[in-house]
């Protein structure tokens, strides 16, 4: 592979998403690569949630059924716009609450501990976040997570095998969670093979898409996964805190969900006022109250981009561009003792690169001192993702040859090797 800045620009030029660049507020003066931990703002997103506002401004309370996108749909409507990414039926998905407290529905949902299945399957290498809520349902079920939270191990540190996630499907397993995407080594689980085998022991499926959905194709409804949930803010570029999504297979349709609200009801009867919950045969069931719909109105104009252009181009633009990245690092810094932890094989890689450093906070620091904005994990993971909607091959090279300087000179050590509150 040539390493030269020419070549970059020869992939710039042969790249057929490069208009979408545009489309986004990106600093002139800043490489960013941290759209797996915070997407960037696009014109769109901006434009849309200027809508919403206007149709608040224009129609008060009657924003609900008025306007370009009525409120009291906005969620099954955004859930449509997303059911491409995760191969589902549009009636499937619902944009709602946030990864967290989806977890926590669907648990509540489907964690039905009977006989001798009272266990839940997870995982060691899962972002705390899963865990905390999966340790509190069981506790709230009045089982000790000690004894019922399995968390398959890794070898490694950083991959799990998915003979070993099978061997873990004992005949006390009642459900499993598992991520698409591991957040820090960026490995993609083998998510129907897991299915297939989990179902043919009476387990329930559920996965976390938070770094999987925008980023790599899925099957779910082929597959037969039971649930799923995701935020919105990573690839999908939705912004800080916006809402959240699910899934929930067809032929759990037309059940009473473990947390019900208002806004889990059929939508011709939820204005009925019955004390009595008539339940919406879709994943709608599984929204509670009343939508966050400025939260969600960004998501109008950001999936219309993924929409056109379809998760098959993004996934391969994706591939290319960190195919490239880890070339790169392999040929200008292999005396700089960078270790790539992430798998490198296609099947097996998701959107980001993950590199391990002792001194990676440090050069994390370093790095963002010279406008390239990385992502740090405790306490040696350096993430690095250039998102195909937004970056070029010759931001790559660029941010390589800053990398190369920075350990060259050392100027990493003017910093300290220590992490920030937020990192
Ligand atoms: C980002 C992320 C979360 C965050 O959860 P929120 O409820 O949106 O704060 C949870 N789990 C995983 C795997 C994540 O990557």
């Amino acid at each position: 592979m040539k390493t030269d800045i020419s070549y970059a620009r020869h992939l710039d030029s042969e790249d057929e998403l490069s208009t979408y660049r545009e489309e986004f507020y990106l600093s002139p003066d800043k490489i960013y690569f941290d759209g797996n931990s915070l997407g960037i703002l696009s014109k769109r997103a901006k434009k849309t949630v200027e809508m919403l506002m206007e149709s608040w401004k224009e129609y008060g309370i009657d924003g609900w059924s008025e306007g370009a996108y009525p409120w009291f749909y906005l969620s099954e409507k955004l859930g449509k716009m997303s059911a491409h990414l995760i191969g589902a039926r549009p009636e499937e998905v619902i944009i709602t609450g946030s990864t967290t407290t989806n977890l926590h529905q669907l648990t509540a949902s489907f964690f039905q501990p009977r006989g001798k299945k009272t266990k839940i399957l997870a995982d060691e290498l899962n972002f705390p976040s899963d865990i905390y809520a999966l340790k509190s349902q069981l506790r709230l079920k009045g089982l000790q997570p000690e004894d019922h939270l399995i968390q398959v191990k890794s070898k490694d540190g950083n991959t799990l095998n998915t003979n070993t996630i099978i061997e873990a499907m004992s005949e006390e397993v009642a459900m499993l969670v598992l991520p698409g995407v591991l957040y820090r080594s960026g490995q993609i689980l083998d998510m129907e093979t897991i299915t297939v085998e989990a179902h043919k022991r009476g387990i329930i499926v559920g996965f976390d898409l938070c770094h999987s959905i925008g980023s790599i194709p899925h099957q779910l409804s082929e597959w037969g996964v039971d649930f799923a949930f995701w935020c919105t803010y990573k690839h999908l570029n939705g912004g800080p805190g916006s809402v959240g999504g699910l899934y929930v297979n067809q032929k759990h349709f037309g059940n009473n969900p473990g947390l019900a609200g208002w806004f889990s009801s059929n939508k011709e009867k939820q204005f009925d006022m019955d004390h009595t919950l008539t339940p919406a045969e879709s994943a709608g069931a599984y929204q509670i109250g009343t939508p966050h719909v400025l939260s969600a109105a960004p998501l109008i104009g950001s999936l219309e981009m993924f929409e056109e252009i379809g998760i098959a181009r993004i996934r391969k633009k994706s591939l290319e561009l960190t195919n490239y990245l880890m070339k790169l690092i392999e040929v200008e810094l292999q005396e700089q003792g960078f270790f790539i932890a992430n798998p490198k094989a296609d099947e097996l890689r998701g959107g980001h690169i993950y590199l391990e450093h002792p001194e990676a906070a440090r050069i994390c620091k370093a790095l963002k001192a010279e406008g390239v904005i990385p992502d740090f994990r405790n306490p040696n993971g350096i993430r690095l993702a250039p998102v195909a909607l937004y970056n070029t091959f010759e931001e790559i090279w660029k941010m390589v040859q800053i990398l190369k300087t920075i350990m060259e000179n050392k100027a990493y050590k003017n910093f300290e090797n220590k992490r920030g509150v937020i990192a």
